[in-house]
């Protein structure tokens, strides 16, 4: 039994269609450096020579394949190059060449930005794929390159008994996760990716290359904790706080189709009565009518969680048709959230590839849900009769224990995320893209206009203020500080007029 997102959207019969490679890529904007102008005046012969490892461009063999992401509807995406950086010279020596060109770039690590910013027609793409080592010391902290993904990034961690708060997808890029945040499973025991950030190693627009921390360039540290990836700068590591690895129990609830608004009623006001070793989340399938699951798990033994299971079902006030709970060890959890867990590290790290298995075609975009809904049955009537996938995640705990203007993450106070997915072809983009902002708008009118940056969605009206709410122009003057020249711009970027 499989409960993350892939599975179930394939046996919800919502699945991403066949990752077909005829791109429909969205509109790009440029830099401001750079508008109007033909193609990015970066001598890449010059540049190549600086880097060990490949610079790619558009006439190399490598490129189709070196230019993809993680979904298929950014195929048709073309980045002037790519350079795959081996070190942190590489990626001054990148920065540089842009700057001094007045040229587009943009960093990718993991590859999974929903509006494709990682990868821009056009620009110089700075991969930070090969700087992907995990090293562990002595004190618990860890030093993480920021190409690495999840996966790689919990198995080398359970090397060493530790783990670290992260997100459940195995490809996803430890980089942008942690910019934006980082919401996972054991986000309400042990904080948000970004809460266990120490330090960060990073290039600024000047070239220069930066150790931040809460004593070196504080407000550059402060915004790299939920300021979103692609602002400030490229992070080459980050220095995490890790934890001793926990033993988990698991668990699944299936609710009858029709059940959920009672549910989602139910299932909201549990949260926030539970401890914070108990993390869970509400998924919908919207249908006609919708059904709903709800999945989580316990730091501790099942012993432990399964009167709290009883007391979820008193409160929704319906059997489930199917309940699973299993223990097991931090990395097997992780490995049991991303749909690995019935393969070896090497094949779920296979499956982590990202560039040509299990690539998933989809638009999506989010809410945050501050308090318990007062009518959940007008959010699911949003949903029903629609073919969408919906994730909330249940928040609070030791995330929202820490002061909403301490880290630039805002949403501190929140309940919970809520994520709305649609898997699609690219020719169903446009009719997908519509349906999911027609969801959206309509649940602004419940939920209020707050969004999560990494669920980043570039028809989001008022979008700045929805991802970062009153740590917006607090972000803006360090972005503005060292982005004076606004080389790191992009559609929703922070130095974005
Ligand atoms: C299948 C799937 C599952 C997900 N699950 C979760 C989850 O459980 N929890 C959660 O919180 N989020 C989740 N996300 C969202 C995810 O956190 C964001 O999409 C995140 O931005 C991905 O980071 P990346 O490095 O993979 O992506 P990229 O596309 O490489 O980067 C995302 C953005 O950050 C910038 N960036 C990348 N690397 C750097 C760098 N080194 N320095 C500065 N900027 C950089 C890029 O330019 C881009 O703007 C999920 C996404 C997907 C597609």
């Amino acid at each position: 039994m499989l409960i993350n997102r892939r599975a179930f959207l394939h046996t919800a019969g919502l699945g991403a269609a066949a990752a077909t490679l005829a791109g429909c890529g969205g509109t790009q904007t440029t830099s401001p450096l750079h508008q109007g102008t033909a193609d990015p005046p970066i001598d890449f012969r010059a540049l190549a020579r600086k880097l060990p490892g490949l610079l790619i461009t558009p006439e190399q063999p490598g490129y189709d394949l070196a230019r993809r992401s993680f979904n298929p509807l950014f195929d048709n995406r073309t980045p002037a190059a790519l350079a795959q950086c081996r070190r942190i010279e590489d990626v001054q020596a990148c920065v540089s060449a842009a700057a001094a060109a007045g040229a587009p770039i943009a960093a990718r690590s993991g590859g999974h930005s929903y509006a494709g910013y990682s990868t821009p027609n056009r620009a110089l793409i700075v991969d930070l794929s090969g700087m992907s080592t995990v090293e562990v010391n002595a004190d618990g902290t860890a030093v993480i390159g920021a190409g690495a993904r999840l996966i790689d990034v919990y198995t080398a961690l359970a090397g060493a008994g530790r783990c670290l708060p992260a997100g459940s997808c195995p490809s996803v890029g430890i980089a942008g996760l942690t910019l934006g945040g980082g919401i996972g499973v054991l986000s309400r025991k042990y904080g948000l990716t970004c809460d266990r950030l120490v330090s960060a190693t990073m290039v600024t627009a000047d070239g220069i290359a930066r150790t931040v921390s809460a004593s070196a360039q504080p407000d550059l540290f402060w915004a790299l904790r939920g300021g979103g990836g692609g602002n400030f700068g490229i992070v080459t590591s980050f220095t995490f706080d890790t934890v001793v690895a926990p033993q988990l129990a698991v668990f699944q609830l299936d609710f009858p189709a029709g059940s959920v608004a009672e549910v989602l009623g139910g299932w909201q006001q549990w949260i926030v009565d539970m401890p914070d070793e108990l993390w869970s989340k509400c998924n919908i399938s919207g249908g006609s009518p919708s059904s709903c699951t709800v999945i989580g798990c316990y730091v501790g033994p099942a012993s432990a969680l399964n009167p709290l299971l009883a007391e979820l079902i008193r409160r929704t006030g319906n059997q489930p048709t199917s309940r699973t709970v299993a223990e097991y060890d931090c990395l097997d959890a992780m490995r049991y959230f991303a749909g690995c867990a019935d393969k070896s590290t090497a094949q779920c790290h296979d499956q982590a590839s990202g560039r040509q298995r299990n690539r998933e075609a989809f638009v999506a975009t989010s809410r945050i849900v501050t308090e318990p809904v007062a009518d959940p049955a007008k959010i699911v009537s949003v949903f029903d009769g629609r073919r969408v996938f919906v994730l909330i995640d249940g928040l609070r705990g030791a995330v929202g224990r820490v002061r909403s203007a301490d880290t630039a993450f805002p949403h501190r106070g929140a309940l919970a995320t809520m994520q709305i997915y649609l898997g699609t072809s690219p020719a169903g983009r446009a009719a997908a893209t519509a349906s999911m902002s027609e969801m959206r708008d309509q649940l602004t009118g419940i939920l209020g206009g707050g969004a999560y940056v990494n669920y980043i969605d570039a028809g989001m009206p008022n979008w700045a203020q929805a991802y970062y709410g009153d740590n917006l122009m607090r972000l803006r003057q360090v972005a503005q500080r060292y982005d004076p020249g606004r080389l790191f711009t992009f559609p929703q970027g922070l130095t974005t007029a």
